[in-house]
């Protein structure tokens, strides 16, 4: 099955039970053993629950894993990914990984004496150099937040592979229906499904893929262990979205592809980050690695000054933090996902005042372009008032 019939009619299509065209939201804690000799296939909801499951099973067959699993939020489950780790691990981190995974791993994993070393992984060579006799996973963003520098997924895992580690791969940003890292050699992947998988700013969920039954059994243990289960209503929500994803992002990712060509263009801005631009640095991995682009672009419009200004200005996008929604999303990444990172180490990574990020909606792109032209315009004649 091509991947538009698989979100259709895989796991989260009928009710096998009752033949319902969606699966039905099962708001029960526990279940009734009718014989205490032959325990039933689920008995309390957080080891299992048959809507939480049907969503585990479809995202499972999406990402082209053995087991599926579902967590209440993408730290949730990123968090119970790294419990396969133990004391004295060493893990090598993409070194702009999502904010609140930064967060995770140096003020909470390293309070069990877990070290993370954060490298540029789209240097293979500074992977290589960073491995260490007690490294146990390598893991990585990809493209990443904000200037979407793209990592190439196939020779981090063959490097992975070499020295007996595990690759771990955040796929928020792409989804399976353009990038399926299992594919390329990731034994993990993890998702925020608050983004495009759940896809209208209406749930918060995160969802993990293991690549084999080994490592499926120890992710369920955790899951089960920790309990950060995703409750049946949002997994109900989660595996709504789902269904429509690649409609979805055929249309945002095309938009996505047009603004950034107009906006490349564009006498008021100075820069571009969209890995569909043969101007990005990640062009041809993503070209390899992918079979799409995504929707969210950035682009510098030189100062904070002509930021706040278009902010003030833009009519349309939503201004949030988060992504991958039916609206598009305008955020300022200098002022909320890396307002805590030092000023100097944010101009390094590209993250200037200037820089702003935006996830594309389904709104019609002339409209959206419109809005943006009008926005920078009255911006720059903002700012030339002001000097
Ligand atoms: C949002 C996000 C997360 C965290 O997910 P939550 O659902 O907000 O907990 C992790 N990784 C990436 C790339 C994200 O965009």
């Amino acid at each position: 099955m091509k991947f538009a019939t698989k979100l259709l009619h895989g796991r989260s299509g009928i009710d096998a039970a009752t033949g319902a065209s969606s699966i039905p939201i099962y708001q029960a804690s526990t279940f009734h053993q009718f014989d205490l000799d032959k325990p039933g296939l689920f008995d309390y909801a957080r080891s299992g629950n048959p809507t939480r499951q049907a969503l585990e099973e479809a995202i499972a067959v999406l990402e082209g894993g053995a087991r599926g699993f579902a967590f209440a939020s993408g730290m949730a489950a990123i968090s119970s990914v790294f419990m396969l780790f133990s004391t004295g691990d060493h893990l090598i981190v993409a070194e702009d990984v999502y904010g609140g995974t930064f967060r995770f791993l140096t003020r909470i994993l390293s309070r069990l004496g877990i070290d993370v070393t954060f490298v540029d992984t789209t240097r293979l060579e500074q992977v290589a150099a960073a491995i260490q006799p007690r490294t146990k996973a390598i893991y990585l963003e990809t493209p990443s937040n904000p200037t979407l520098k793209v990592t190439d997924i196939a020779a981090c895992c063959r490097l992975a592979q070499a020295h007996g580690l595990l690759t771990i791969v955040d796929n928020t940003f792409l989804t399976p229906y353009y990038q399926r890292p299992i594919e390329l050699g990731a034994d993990i992947v993890v998702h925020s499904a608050t983004k495009f998988i759940g896809g209208h700013s209406d749930v918060v969920a995160g969802l993990v893929v293991a690549r084999d039954e080994a490592i499926g059994e120890q992710l369920y243990f955790i899951q089960n262990g920790m309990g950060a289960v995703l409750g049946v209503q949002d997994c109900w929500l989660v595996m709504r979205g789902l269904k429509t994803l690649k409609s979805r992002l055929d249309v945002s990712t095309r938009s996505a592809g047009k603004l950034a060509a107009w906006l490349e263009s564009h006498p008021l801005v100075q820069k571009v980050y969209y890995t569909g631009l043969p101007s990005h640095e990640g062009h041809e991995v993503q070209n390899r690695q992918a079979s799409g682009h995504g929707a969210v672009l950035s682009f510098d419009v030189g100062s904070r000054e002509m930021a706040k200004a278009l902010f003030d200005a833009v009519k349309l996008p939503i201004v949030a933090v988060s992504l991958g929604a039916v609206e598009s999303i305008l955020s300022y990444p200098a002022a909320m996902s890396h307002a805590s990172m030092p000023a100097d180490e944010r101009a390094r990574r590209g993250i200037t005042d200037g820089l702003i990020r935006l996830s594309v909606g389904l709104e019609d792109v002339d409209d959206l372009i419109a809005d943006l032209n009008q926005a920078l315009v009255s911006a720059a004649a903002v700012c030339l008032a002001q000097r």
